[in-house]
């Protein structure tokens, strides 16, 4: 299927959700593409880790690039989720004011919503909010109702994307740095990984928190990626029933500041919080981050201070100088930078694809379409969506799908031999973890974890040892 080896038309450097966009995009057409990662598996650095929102834009800066594709990427990414399998729930939001000076910004984020495009953005009372969240912390003086906002599966999304271009013959290359890229002669690209090199017309920069190095490589010097690395809280199951939205906070200069939200796993999320910090593989949490989210959220809502933790984490958002992504076509070059794409980049990843797509076509780029178009199917992993341990038509089909091995999230052995046989195979059991859920409920792998790295060390042979 994939013609690797042979010289590219397009290389895409970085399978985050960004690169996996862009890769199932440019797989529509008879193009020899291939994605590249330095990790072991497809959306496994900032893609894993954000508060996975689907925004609307109605907040981004008017008249930017990031407002236009967020605005755009919710539209696609709302049409293709279903079709792909990808668990998305439209909660709405509530955008809950806590003082006087923040009921005096709503006016503001109306217009502003206004100016991006978005009129479904109304102020509530606070009757109305409190009948609506009843479980809402005391003092809260305002609302406005943001109906279109969502939240989305992370882990399915970069997945799907890629394995839609696996399945249309891009090539993907795994655990393969970028080292280095040179011009050829020919004015084609050369470029250096930890297992040889590749030439190729055009790059594609879709390196996250890394793309302000991949740009040096290539002679540019327009952005500084700086970490800002934001916390969140998970909480149990149990605690879902005290919300109905996602809970926005009125935004600063600076941050958006602490929300709280329902996950498509059917949890909470308190976060995230908002710390430049140095190194760009700090995913660490701190004690004075979780007290800080801790804080937040007993003003938010007090009852969640009787709900278990089941787990926190931090991502790192690739922060620059500049208010917008770096999204710069050098048509001249063969190279898009597609880099600094900050805090809304799973929400956009579909427009920014089809823009990418757009202005590669236009640098000369062919886009012969292939027909028939490849689609991926994958497995939906939203607690909206029953699982196979709970259909009898399934479990006919296989018996594993009865054979629940994680108890917490309801994961059964056969959904884990086909994440572990799929077109993109889970190779460790992070990689098992974003496909299926298991490890990731309330007992995070206490249970099930010696059965789980078992099947993962039998790979796929489903001999029924376990
Ligand atoms: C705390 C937090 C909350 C967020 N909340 C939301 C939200 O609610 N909604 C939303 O839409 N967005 C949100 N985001 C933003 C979103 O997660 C990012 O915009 C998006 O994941 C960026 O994707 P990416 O593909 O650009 O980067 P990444 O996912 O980081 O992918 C870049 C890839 O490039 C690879 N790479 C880097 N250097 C090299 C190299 N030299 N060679 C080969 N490969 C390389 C990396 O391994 C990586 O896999 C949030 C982010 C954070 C941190």
């Amino acid at each position: 299927m994939s013609d690797a080896g042979a010289e590219r038309d397009v290389v895409i450097a970085g399978a985050g959700v960004v690169g996996a966009a862009i890769a199932r995009e440019l797989s529509h057409f008879k193009l020899r593409c291939t994605l590249i990662d330095g990790a072991r598996d497809v959306g496994a650095r900032t893609s894993k880790a954000n508060t996975a929102l689907l925004h609307t834009g109605f907040d981004a800066k008017p008249g930017t690039i990031e407002s236009r594709l967020v605005r755009r990427g919710h539209e696609l990414l709302r049409e293709y989720a279903p079709r792909a399998g990808i668990p998305l729930e439209r909660t709405g939001a509530l955008l809950v004011a806590w003082d006087e000076p923040q009921l005096h910004e709503f006016a503001g984020i109306v217009a502003r919503a206004r100016a991006n495009g978005y009129a479904a953005i109304r102020e509530i009372g606070i009757e109305e909010l409190y009948r609506r969240e009843r479980h809402l912390g005391a003092g809260a003086r305002g609302a406005l109702e943001v109906p279109d906002e969502g939240i989305v599966c992370p882990f399915t999304t970069p997945l799907a994307f890629a394995t839609e271009a696996v399945l249309a013959g891009c090539e993907l290359r795994l655990d393969e740095p970028i080292t280095d890229i040179e011009r050829s002669a020919d004015g084609r690209l050369r470029v250096h990984t930890s297992a040889g090199a590749l030439t190729t017309r055009f790059l594609v920069n879709a390196a996250g928190l890394h793309s302000d190095e991949l740009d040096r490589m290539l002679g540019h010097d327009g952005f500084t990626v700086t970490p800002r690395r934001g916390e969140l809280i998970v909480f149990d199951k149990l605690a879902r029933g005290l919300l109905q939205h996602i809970l926005l906070a009125v935004p600063t200069a600076t941050t958006k500041g602490v929300l709280l939200a329902p996950t498509v796993f059917g949890n909470l999320l308190l976060g995230p919080t908002a710390e430049d910090v140095p190194d760009k593989r700090d995913t660490s949490s701190t004690r004075a981050g979780l007290s800080y989210l801790r804080a937040q959220g007993e003003r938010i809502m007090p009852a969640l201070g009787d709900h278990e933790v089941t787990a926190v984490y931090a991502g790192l958002r690739a922060a620059t100088e500049h208010a917008d992504y770096q999204i710069a076509i050098h048509a001249a070059e063969g190279y898009a930078c597609v880099g600094g794409i900050r805090s809304t980049g799973l929400s956009a990843s579909m427009a920014i694809a089809e823009h990418v797509r757009a202005e590669l076509g236009a640098a000369g780029l062919p886009l012969a379409p292939k027909q028939p178009r490849a689609t991926a199917r994958m497995p939906n992993i939203g607690e909206a969506s029953p699982r196979p341990y709970a259909r009898a038509e399934r479990i006919a089909e296989r018996a594993d799908y009865g054979h629940i091995v994680c108890f917490c999230e309801r994961v059964t052995r056969g959904e884990i031999l086909d994440a572990l046989a799929a077109p993109i195979p889970a190779l460790d059991l992070d990689g098992l973890r974003r496909r299926t859920r298991v490890l990731m409920g309330r007992c995070q792998g206490f249970f099930c974890g010696a059965h789980v790295a078992a099947l993962l060390a039998d790979g796929d042979r489903g001999d029924g040892a376990l």
